[in-house]
């Protein structure tokens, strides 16, 4: 394997391994968490196109839609949400962006059991679901910046062509996940990958365009009945911010269209938390938790059976949105003491 300018890869064995696994395989099944965002579906195109350049067989499949803003990725028209009765024989799954099944959705079980082989490319907080797995090779580090980054090593490694397309999946994987280079994870690695993605092909404008400005009427006018449900706690170190059955139902604005509102909670002066309640269906509540400097809300969202990152996680649970704002604050408080 070709060494890499950019020095990340930890456990350098491992990643050979995948490599390898990635070589000697045909038939791939690629897949990503649920709510797929520009990391999970970034990452899963770009393997997957650089695995059938290199005459594989790839399913792209992901339980839920891919986003209206995402859509313009290169691929995202192979990408399914069914699956064959049954696999190919010796298949190799590659979970991508996801470290533990059920973020998979409700295939996982039936998806691992039937791959001979599992490729995990993650940088969640790892739970340990895949590290007894024998046919697992989870390669699982939480501080790289996006699980993108790691598929650009891996291609890279085995010297695999980064042409047009896989730029543009990679880049847009870099762009989602550091919040366009503005969240804690940027380094000077986000921006040498993503300079490399530019030359590679990638068109910063475009994507930017694409990613940010192109969503559909509805979202905003769901965002002007969230923004009015703005609540602040303990000095103004925790905003809260709501979204109810009824403002979906009069906007008939859907469960993707709040990607990222929590971000107009967190960007107040004083917030250290923020978190955004989404309930779109009465009693099934989405979760997303955010914060800017010493508040682990990975650990906040593991107390409600979620995870994610040191700054930025997330879990479901069911009941109401002030609930469950409730017990988020009682959470807080119970691991931090009140903030001030
Ligand atoms: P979101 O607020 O949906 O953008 O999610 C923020 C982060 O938390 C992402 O890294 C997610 O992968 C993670 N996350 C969200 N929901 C869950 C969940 N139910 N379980 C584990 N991690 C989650
Ligand atoms: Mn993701
Ligand atoms: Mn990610």
């Amino acid at each position: 394997m070709a060494s890499s300018r950019f020095d990340l890869i930890k456990d350098r064995e491992l990643f050979e391994k995948i490599g390898t696994a990635l070589n000697d395989g045909h038939n791939f099944v690629l897949t990503c968490h649920v709510r797929p965002d520009g990391d999970a579906i970034g990452s899963m195109l770009a393997l997957g196109t650089a695995l059938s350049d290199k005459g594989k067989e790839v399913i792209f499949y992901t339980e839920d839609p891919v986003p209206g803003n995402i859509e313009f990725l290169p691929g995202t028209n192979a990408i399914t949400h069914s699956l064959p009765a049954e696999l190919p024989d010796n298949t190799t799954l590659c979970i991508l962006d996801c470290g533990e099944p059920r973020r998979i959705g409700s295939k996982a079980e039936e998806l691992i059991e039937q791959a001979d082989v599992v490729v995990v490319l993650d940088h969640h907080l790892d739970n340990g679901s895949f590290a007894d797995m024998e046919k697992a090779l989870a390669y699982i580090d939480q501080d790289i910046f996006a699980t993108g980054a790691l598929v650009m090593l891996l291609l890279e490694n085995m010297e695999w062509p980064i042409n047009k397309a896989i730029a543009t999946c990679l880049y847009s994987a870099i762009i989602t996940d550091t919040g366009a280079f503005r969240h804690s994870n940027t380094t000077a690695a986000a921006f040498e990958m993503a300079s490399f993605l530019v030359e590679a092909g990638a068109d910063p404008y475009f994507i930017a365009n694409r990613l940010y400005q192109s969503y559909p009427e509805r979202r905003i006018h769901l965002l002007g009945l969230v923004l009015r449900t703005l609540e602040v706690f303990s000095h103004g170190k925790i905003a809260v911010l709501q979204a109810t059955p009824q403002m979906f139902r009069v906007t008939g604005a859907k469960a993707e269209d709040t990607e990222d509102f929590v971000g107009f909670a967190r960007c107040i002066d004083s917030v250290e938390v923020a978190i955004f309640i989404r309930e779109v269906h009465a009693g099934h509540v989405t979760v997303s938790l955010r914060s800017k400097e010493y508040v682990n809300v990975a650990e906040i969202a593991k107390a409600f059976g979620g995870g994610g990152h040191f700054h930025a996680a997330g879990f479901t649970t069911t009941g109401t949105t002030v609930d469950v704002r409730d017990a988020i604050l009682k959470e807080i408080e119970r691991q931090y003491g009140e903030l001030e």
